[in-house]
């Protein structure tokens, strides 16, 4: 089976090298989000080398309170990369403070993506699901980019207007353990499902989970959709492709 994360924090473990290395050789398809530019030119020549890692250039919402300066960096390095992450908002109470600032920032980032055209976003969205769509609608007209929600913790009605919208969501295990996480993913579009670990910030056992571990996600989604785990794999495989091509 072909395994897809796509969101994985690759340089935030101390055998980043090794784990690119991993995902090459079990071709799992990876990508290597940041939270800031800064790290971009170390993933971005790890990742040139292979062919199933990508690197994702981000500015992390819950980074921008101290490092909105960074912007200017990720400006300028946009046009090495078609995917963007990780970026977003969140109004989650320890975040809630900049909510200003990174609300500026997601707009700017969105008007350059929209500008550029043909960017891949994994966006974050704490407590902020219609926000983020709002700034989408606002600032992107239709078919310039294409959004994965990472780790999404929105409602139904959110997800459903951001499935209208033509988003994809990025699914991990941590998310298929309680009844509501379930329940949600049940009711997203099976054509827009892809897998993530968010490692190293999700566990597999007592280790922080790596991209093979994406399969555990993919066992759960299965059984929430009542496939089978290879049916499921090829469907996000699929998804993978369709978000990826046309
Ligand atoms: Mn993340």
């Amino acid at each position: 089976m072909n395994l897809v994360d796509f969101h994985c924090h690759l340089d935030l473990y101390p055998d980043f090298e090794e784990l690119v290395r991993e995902s090459e050789r079990l071709r799992i398809f990876t990508l290597a989000v940041t939270t800031t530019p800064r790290a971009w030119a170390r993933n971005s020549a790890l990742a040139s080398g292979t062919k199933h890692v990508k690197a994702a250039l981000g500015l992390h919402p819950q980074l921008v309170a101290e490092h909105w300066r960074d912007f200017d960096l990720w400006e300028r390095l946009l046009d090495e990369t078609r995917y963007v992450g990780e970026v977003g908002l969140d109004a989650g109470p320890r975040h809630f403070h900049s909510l200003p600032r990174q609300e500026e920032v997601f707009r700017r980032i969105l008007r350059r993506c929209a500008e550029a055209g043909d960017k891949i976003l994994s966006i974050h969205s704490v407590r902020s699901a219609s926000k983020v769509l709002d700034l989408i609608q606002e600032e992107v007209a239709p078919g310039r980019a294409k959004y994965v929600f990472h780790w999404f913790t929105g409602s139904r009605s959110e997800a459903a207007r951001a499935a209208k919208l033509g988003c994809y969501f990025s699914v991990n295990a941590a998310m298929l353990l309680s009844d509501r996480g379930r329940a949600l993913v049940g009711s997203l579009p099976s054509d827009r499902l892809l897998t993530e670990t968010d490692g190293p910030f999700t566990r597999e056992g007592d280790q922080p989970a790596r991209p093979r571990d994406v399969l555990k996600a993919l066992q759960l989604m299965a059984s929430v959709k009542s496939w089978s785990s290879e049916e499921c794999a090829a469907k996000v495989l699929r998804n993978l492709r369709s978000l990826s091509g046309g």
